[in-house]
């Protein structure tokens, strides 16, 4: 699972724009500030791929890395920005449900979530969705090497993955894989790009 190349394809509007060439991808999402930058630089180890995804006026776009010439990473837009108007928040589900419905080169969502910080719903609905669309997904925890403190409301990353896994069981039989990751440490990385080789992805 060694990444040799990493490229930044494009930025695409809606799944229509998408690159054509049918190779497989995976694509990340989250809520803004989980952490996906950082996930996405760990992954392919490089320092400032993700950043392309972060200029002006492409957070709110799909944006596509090529792989060792093989798979698509896909950067999509963050969720839940608590400021947001009403109006946008819905844009943006329309725009990345749509996205989601009809990538037939999907292979896999990384779903991302923050361990510091107790089960939001807001994650909690997008893996319902997901699941609920017949779309394969992946939890991500980030930021597993933070320990519990004060501002996190004096919990482990432990102790909230464990809740968050305990909420899923209403929306899933059988408990989608998981992996808990840290871009800071390292942790999770192999495990993370194992377990997308083994999904065929490359
Ligand atoms: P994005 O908005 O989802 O792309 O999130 P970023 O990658 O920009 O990270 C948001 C914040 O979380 C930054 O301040 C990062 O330094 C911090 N962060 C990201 N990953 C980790 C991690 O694995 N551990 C810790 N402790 N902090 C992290």
């Amino acid at each position: 699972a060694q990444v040799k190349e990493a490229e930044f394809i494009k930025s695409s509007s809606k799944e229509t724009e998408c690159p054509t060439e049918g190779f497989p991808e995976i694509a990340l999402v989250g809520r803004s500030n989980v952490g996906k930058s950082s996930l996405i630089n760990a992954m392919v180890q490089r320092k400032e791929l993700a950043q392309t995804s972060k200029k002006p006026g492409k957070t709110q776009l799909i944006n596509h890395f090529l792989i060792n010439k093989k798979w698509y990473l896909v950067d999509l837009p963050g969720y839940g920005f608590a400021k947001a108007p009403t109006a946008i928040r819905t844009d943006w589900n329309e725009f990345t449900k749509d996205y989601f419905l009809n990538r037939k080169t999907l292979v896999t969502v990384l779903l991302l979530v923050d361990a510091c910080i107790p089960p939001q719903q807001i994650d909690l609905d997008c893996v319902d969705w997901l699941g609920r669309n017949k779309i394969p997904v992946t939890i991500v925890f980030t930021k597993c090497d933070r320990k519990k403190k004060k501002k996190n409301g004096g919990r482990n990353p432990e102790e909230n993955i464990q809740d968050f896994l305990e909420k899923l069981k209403a929306f899933f039989d059988d408990t989608p894989p998981w992996i808990m990751t840290s871009s800071t440490t390292g942790q999770g990385r192999d495990e993370l790009m194992r377990h997308l080789a083994q999904l065929r992805l490359f």
